[in-house]
């Protein structure tokens, strides 16, 4: 008998739930109806300083409002810190990461003066600048004194190095579609985020760490998410390869936009599955919306 599914909705408790992610939570959760597989919510609260318990419980009441049940207890990574902490320890011990000190203010004050220049910077999938990379050169010894000094730092994978450890490339099985339209067999392109941060100075973890661990954790079999996410799926193929995790099945679904063609945010009150309760509509209509 094959593997039961296993489907999960993981929002960040830091603002409000869109109609964006109405849509992602109504699809796993009927997904994995119609599946006959298990549907999890996952509470992704790793950044302390903007995720709150009020808004953790506006995700509950919007999502329980839309009709969804979900197994409990509800997995809260704030609550596994230490999980993610000793899979970043494995990879400082296989030298694959090594800290960097350079804020993403700086970073941003190196890139800028390079571009004043007329020149430009290589981009990641996102559009943010590429990290340049320089702390990778560090001695051990200087590495050491700044580390013993306590300045704070982020962990940054050694992309190169990730990459020499594979014995070949990376792919992915997509059943959606991402932003080209690509589905079915994708090669994973982990090298255009060159050095990405494993673990940040301000928490523990990465949104990339956290992720890729807890869905192996619980087994997850289908990830079920935003087309926004599409490229990071490079890099979560990646940390599965260096940490030899299962590797599930993708599902890029479109994102919903707003009126003035942008992707959704959780500060725009009007798009807010809050909202549309307020203003007297019912689950149903929010089904009827994309569904
Ligand atoms: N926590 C992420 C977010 O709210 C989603 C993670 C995922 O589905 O992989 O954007």
């Amino acid at each position: 008998m094959s593997k039961q599914p296993v489907f999960r909705f993981a929002p960040s408790p830091n603002g409000q739930l869109h109609l964006g992610h109405a849509l992602s939570a109504l699809l796993n959760h009927d997904m994995a109806k119609a599946n006959g597989g298990r549907f999890l919510l996952r509470i992704e609260d790793i950044d302390i300083a903007r995720c709150t318990p009020e808004f953790e419980a506006g995700i509950v009441d919007d999502l329980g409002w839309l009709g969804l049940d979900w197994e409990k207890p509800v997995r809260r990574q704030s609550e596994h810190l230490d999980l993610y902490r000793q899979a970043l320890g494995t990879l400082i011990d296989r030298d694959l990461v090594y800290p960097s000190f350079l804020t993403r203010g700086a970073i941003k004050v190196m890139v800028g003066e390079f571009e004043a220049k007329g020149r430009s910077w290589p981009r990641d999938p996102d559009g943010a600048p590429l990290y340049p990379g320089e702390e990778r050169k560090l001695s051990p010894s200087a590495r050491q004194r700044m580390l013993a000094g306590g300045k704070p730092h982020a962990w940054r994978l050694d992309m190169a190095r990730a990459l020499a450890t594979l014995d070949a490339p990376l792919t992915w099985q997509e059943t959606g579609t991402g932003p080209n339209g690509e589905t079915g067999a994708i090669a994973a392109d982990p090298g255009a985020w060159g050095d990405v941060v494993l673990s940040r100075s301000d928490a523990p973890s990465s949104y990339h760490l956290a992720v890729t661990l807890d869905d192996a954790l619980q087994g997850v079999t289908h990830v079920v998410r935003g087309r926004d996410l599409f490229h990071a799926t490079s890099v979560h193929r990646l940390l599965q390869g260096l940490l030899d995790l299962p590797e599930p099945v993708y599902h890029h679904h479109r994102l919903i936009l707003g009126a003035d063609g942008r992707k959704l945010s959780k500060s725009n009150r009007d798009t807010g599955i809050a909202a549309f309760r307020e203003a007297g509509k019912t689950p149903d209509d929010v089904r009827a919306m994309f569904l």
